[in-house]
């Protein structure tokens, strides 16, 4: 028997921290580091 499964597609598409989906797991990334990184409060007084 031959499998021809050979690449296995990321199907991480959705975000974990708001549940937002995406067509790319790239664009995900880029979500969650500009959405949900920002752990520091910052406070713009
Ligand atoms: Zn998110």
């Amino acid at each position: 028997m031959k499998f021809f499964n050979k690449e296995k597609i990321i199907v991480e598409t959705k975000c974990r921290e708001c549940g937002m989906e995406f067509s790319e797991t790239e664009r995900m990334l880029r979500h969650m580091i500009k959405a949900h990184t920002k752990k520091k409060p910052s406070c713009n007084c």
